[in-house]
């Protein structure tokens, strides 16, 4: 996806979700208004009614309503011609004296603190009370039985609910894009990197036979093993190479499994050193061993520790800007076996330390000090002792160097 697509699409996209966000808060303030001038009509519809039927009593010569009427009577008419007006509720009714400042009746006398902030208030006079005092009939609805506002509170959850799925959805999209974005970088830098890490050894290979087939080069004894040395190391470089890409990729598989065997780790370490030996002393470098684990014996997977040791050495060489010094050793310790890979080189910044066994991380100076590599290696190392129930550790410090250690559990 090209990039100002990509601008265009999540442009769009935010536009249309703050859109969607800003229509359904207006629909819903609306909503409410209506739903509010709808219930204030309807109550007043029914308490006009209400005035209606009791303006119409006769009463009998009372002076005052409170005699006038038998309150359980007004209740039942309030109730019923709400009922009538769409509005299923019984609401604290009260009778209020507005000359007197007092409430004359009210159902719910705990209550009349909401009557007196009640707007539903309706001057009345009763016919036939001899009486200037002006009085009121105040109903009062608690806010949660509101009908209405019960629908409108259902509709603003549902309309946060849907804002949140569509804003979870954008977030998820976009994330979606920048991985895929990311994974297409990791994509083209990992074939780039591929190319160059073949590229060299088939190059210092055919270096090398050339050398062999020339007669102007001596052809001694040391020489032809000196080249054929060559041939060897940069064989087992790329055999490497393409084993460490395979078995990452057949690491990702679910049913994975190792095939675990008893036995010597020394031989095992002394040939990867000895792989690597002629690449470090060219370089004025050194690599030593230090193998005092008791029993040496371990129960793993011969083929994937060996990888293992091989990618870490291997790191410790690439990672050196000058002459490599790098010490392999191993030791028991609580009952486990312990496998330290140090080197002296240029370590490794607390920051990306815990990213390094992360698949496809390349420490972002991976380029400055020219060393090409794919960011698998150490993901497969830890993949590699994660199946052997293992533990690795790092200890490292930019300019002084690294200290990888892979503890097993003893068989
Ligand atoms: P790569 O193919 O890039 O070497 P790895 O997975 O082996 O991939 O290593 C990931 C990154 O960790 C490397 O790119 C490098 O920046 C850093 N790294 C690994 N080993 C060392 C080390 N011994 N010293 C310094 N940096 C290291």
């Amino acid at each position: 996806m090209k990039r100002w697509f990509r601008v265009v699409i999540i442009s769009i996209f935010s536009l249309a979700a703050v859109s969607l966000v800003v229509i359904q808060f207006i629909q819903t303030r609306r909503t409410f208004s209506i739903s509010d001038n709808m219930f204030n009509v309807s109550v007043n519809n029914a308490m006009d009614e209400v005035i209606k039927q009791l303006n119409g009593e006769v009463m009998q010569t009372p002076s005052h309503p409170a005699s006038a009427f038998n309150y359980q009577e007004l209740d039942s008419l309030i109730v019923e011609e709400l009922l009538i007006s769409g509005i299923d509720m019984h609401p604290i009714v009260g009778l209020y004296d507005g000359s007197q400042g007092s409430f004359l009746y009210s159902s719910d006398s705990r209550q009349e603190y909401r009557l007196e902030q009640s707007p539903y208030r309706y001057s009345f006079r009763p016919v036939g009370v001899i009486s200037a005092n002006q009085y009121y009939i105040i109903l009062a609805f608690p806010p949660s039985y509101l009908p209405f506002q019960v629908s409108n509170s259902v509709y603003i959850y549902m309309t946060l609910f849907l804002i949140l799925v569509i804003a979870t959805l954008f977030i998820v999209s976009l994330r979606t894009i920048a991985n895929q974005r990311k994974l297409d970088q990791m994509k083209n830098e990992f074939i780039n990197n591929m190319t160059h890490e073949i590229k060299t050894p088939i190059a210092t290979i055919g270096l090398a036979c050339e050398m062999l087939g020339d007669n102007s080069v001596s052809q001694d004894a040391a020489s032809r093993a000196n080249f054929l040395g060559i041939v060897a190391a940069e064989n087992n470089r790329m055999r490497v190479l393409v084993e460490t890409i395979l078995q990452s990729a057949k690491m990702s598989n679910r049913n994975f499994r190792i095939n675990l065997t008893e036995f010597d780790i020394n031989p095992v370490i002394e040939k990867v050193a000895q792989t690597f030996q002629l690449t470090v002393n060219t370089r004025g470098g050194e690599i030593e061993t230090h193998l005092d684990a008791e029993p040496s014996t371990v129960m793993a997977d011969e083929l994937h520790l060996t990888n293992l040791i091989y990618n870490l050495v291997d790191n410790g060489i690439k990672y050196t800007n000058g002459a490599p010094h790098i010490v392999i050793s191993t030791a028991t310790a609580n009952g486990r076996f312990l496998l330290r890979v140090q080197d002296h080189g240029i370590g490794i910044a607390k920051g990306d330390q815990k990213h390094i066994f992360e698949k496809f991380y390349r420490v972002p100076t991976g380029d400055v000090h020219n060393v090409k590599g794919f960011g698998i290696g150490l993901n497969y190392v830890a993949e590699v002792v994660r199946l052997h129930h293992g533990h690795i550790s790092l200890e490292s410090e930019p300019g002084k160097g690294s200290t990888f250690t892979v503890s097993l559990p003893a068989d």
